[in-house]
């Protein structure tokens, strides 16, 4: 089995988000739970959530990917914004009960000059504070391109933050292509390298989800821009090779690549190609 989708605008509710991902041939999709510049959340209209849930089982949708807006940094160096973001966090995770069972990614944060361990040690003890054991969602840390102050650049830090956090089957890792590869990680010339050290450090059982994208810049360039699937320096053979690599076998794919919808539908297409050239309906 396998689940790909892209990052749906939720404008226009749930329902609608459901029915764009069908549109464009997914069976999965990301959303940003709120504006991603902004804060507030829009009330969960009932109705609506009621005929989204029916959609995503009566079209055996996979695990959604849900994404917190860009604003959130729970480990900020200003008491405000760490306060914004730890009532962002807990406000989501309530909010993703009503959709159980998905998945709540987001940026472990920038430490903003207090230094990786220090950010390492807030976001954990945030992480402690929300997380509860009686939530269905699957809270996911997103590997990140090392851009600046950025924690989580590193698997290590990955590791770090998930080792120090309690409700162990409540945290995984999301993996983003371009990340990694921006990161340092080369999954051109060495996959099975790159995933062995995954695999040792953080372990491919915390792997929940993969964004998927090509990447403008070379590997450890540290930029994050991501490129559309074969346009960027990772190719289309590297893409490939990634998607049907057994360690990633039935975990949701999330495309975040720049395009329109006939862009993201072609995406979809190609993936499903790749996927049904190998058997894995
Ligand atoms: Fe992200
Ligand atoms: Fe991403
Ligand atoms: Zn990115």
């Amino acid at each position: 089995m396998y689940y790909i989708g892209n990052h749906v605008s939720s404008s226009y509710g749930y329902a609608a988000m459901g029915n764009t991902a069908l549109k464009l041939g997914g069976n999965t999709f990301a959303f940003f739970t709120r504006n991603p510049r902004g804060g507030k959340a829009k009330e969960i209209d009932e109705k609506d959530m009621q005929e989204f849930l029916k959609i995503a089982k009566s079209n055996n949708f996979g695990k959604l990917v849900a994404h917190a807006p860009y604003t959130m940094n729970l480990c900020s160096s200003k008491e405000d914004v760490r306060q914004f973001s730890k009532n962002v966090i807990t406000d989501d995770i309530k909010r993703m009960e009503y959709m159980p069972d998905n998945y709540y990614n987001f940026h472990p944060g920038s430490h903003l000059g207090q230094g990786t361990e220090r950010g390492i040690e807030i976001i954990a003890d945030v992480l402690n504070d929300v997380l509860s054991p009686n939530q269905s969602t699957i809270v996911l840390l997103e590997t990140m391109a090392g851009k600046g102050n950025e924690v989580g650049g590193k698997f290590e830090e990955l590791k770090e933050i998930i080792d120090r956090v309690l409700l162990k089957d409540k945290i995984g890792v999301c993996l983003d292509t371009c990340h990694i590869w921006d990161g340092g990680y080369n999954i051109v010339n060495n996959l099975d390298g790159v995933i062995d050290e995954f695999d040792k450090i953080i372990g491919l059982k915390k792997l929940y989800a993969v964004h998927f994208n090509d990447s403008k810049n070379e590997c450890g360039s540290h930029k994050d821009r991501h490129e559309r699937i074969g346009y960027g320096k990772i190719g289309f053979e590297a893409m490939k090779r990634f998607a049907l690599h057994p360690a990633f076998a039935g975990k949701p794919f999330i495309l975040e690549t720049p395009n329109d919808d006939k862009g993201y539908t072609r995406e979809i297409a190609i993936f499903k190609e790749w996927m049904e050239e190998r058997g894995r309906l």
